[in-house]
């Protein structure tokens, strides 16, 4: 099997109000799509972090290292690119757009084998992934009825867990967790997301103010890069800790996995890698008995990504009662991007997103929709 082309589609979606977590605000999804193709005429698809001309430049530029080249060969050829561009680091764009490209070199792998990807990863340990709503977002006024909204309508779906965004201020945490907690009941877990918002005191505090509330983890209540201030609030914070999402490759996750700062590692398949750094990660955080619960924030080909791999995930150490689920991330916000461009759809009921057996990634774009929503008019029509 041979590549003959690699396309990147380019989409983004204008949503009605802004709304976001404590470090800013959207007004558009977007993401990119990457579509290869094989002498053989099977189709593969990728997602990149990202929309805008940049990630499909970052493809464009990054697309030779895998032309003529055999798909199977997905490893070789992912460090002989990211190796043959040392000097911008393993991290960013290019990155992305790598491991774009990877998550569709495994979509055509499974396609080639008529096997879903979870299966090439290592076997399917599980039918369904429990999910959380993830919601509860900021917004311009961040008002309690827009959070209550929010959290009712996650319960009305059917969610026993929900996530929702913290930050602005540790006494504005406390409101919005007390909150969510009285609507969501005892039972539901609550997971916090300070998008990395504060420095280390006032995520100390922030921590101390919502500990009471019985928190599942708190995400990123600091920087990426600040080590050491991971490090000095693992000390002191009861409540486990979460990230991964700005992370890239096993490199980035090293220092995080081998010191034990987080306990829930949250690799996103469309930025960190594909599957093939996402797999090694997930091998890395599994020596260290830690969970991993991979981060979804885009397409419907991203979640289907996310959900090939999470059905993959060994179950450890357990033989038969897990005693904490590994947890699914799906957006509830409104996002057609993630609803209406596969063929295929999600079935997401009692809080379980059910896992897909389809070839490869199990999806099919719908072509009209990817041109709808094609944010530079380009559209995989043109294969
Ligand atoms: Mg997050």
């Amino acid at each position: 099997v041979k590549i003959v082309k690699i396309e990147a589609v380019n989409l983004k979606y204008d949503v009605d109000s802004p709304y976001g977590m404590a470090r800013g605000l959207i007004t558009s999804r977007g993401s990119t799509l990457v579509v290869v193709k094989t002498d053989e005429g099977l189709i593969g698809i990728g997602e990149t972090w990202g929309g805008g001309s940049p990630s499909v430049e970052h493809i464009n530029q990054v697309s030779s290292f895998y032309q003529d080249q055999d798909p199977f060969d997905r490893d070789i050829l992912l460090k002989k690119a990211m190796n043959s561009m040392y000097h911008l680091g393993f991290g960013g764009l290019h990155i992305a757009a790598l491991g774009g490209i990877d998550m569709a070199l495994w979509d055509l792998m499974g396609k080639s084998c008529n096997q879903p990807v979870s299966k090439l990863l290592g076997g399917k340990s599980r039918d369904k992934i429990m999910a959380y709503a993830s919601t509860g977002y900021i917004t311009e006024t961040s008002s309690p009825l827009e959070l209550s909204k929010q959290i009712e309508n996650a319960m009305e779906l059917g969610f026993k867990a929900v996530k929702i965004k913290i930050g602005i201020n540790p006494e504005s945490d406390r409101e919005r967790v007390k909150l969510t907690r009285k609507i969501a009941g005892k039972d539901v877990l609550i997971l916090v997301d300070s998008n990395g918002n504060y420095k280390r005191e006032s995520a100390l505090k922030s921590a101390q103010m919502i500990e009471e509330f019985d928190i599942h983890w708190y995400e990123e209540p600091l920087s990426p890069e600040d080590i050491d201030g991971y490090r000095y609030l693992k000390e002191r914070t009861t409540i486990p800790l979460a990230a991964g999402e700005a992370l890239f490759t096993r490199f980035g996750f090293r220092n995080y996995i081998e010191n034990g700062l987080i306990d829930f590692v949250q690799p996103d398949l469309s930025k960190c890698g594909g599957f093939t750094e996402a797999l090694a990660i997930s091998n890395h955080a599994h020596s260290r008995n830690l969970n991993l619960s991979a981060h979804v924030w885009g397409t419907a080909v991203g979640v289907a990504a996310a959900t090939q791999f999470m059905a993959y995930l060994p179950i450890h150490p357990h033989t038969l009662h897990e005693p904490s689920p590994i947890l699914f991330e799906y957006d509830t916000s409104l996002n057609p991007l993630r609803t209406d461009i596969i063929e295929e759809g999600f079935i997401v009921k009692d809080g379980y997103i059910e896992v897909n057996d389809g070839s490869g990634l199990g999806i099919t774009l719908n072509n009209d929709l990817i041109k709808k929503y094609a944010a530079d008019g380009s559209s995989v029509l043109a294969f």
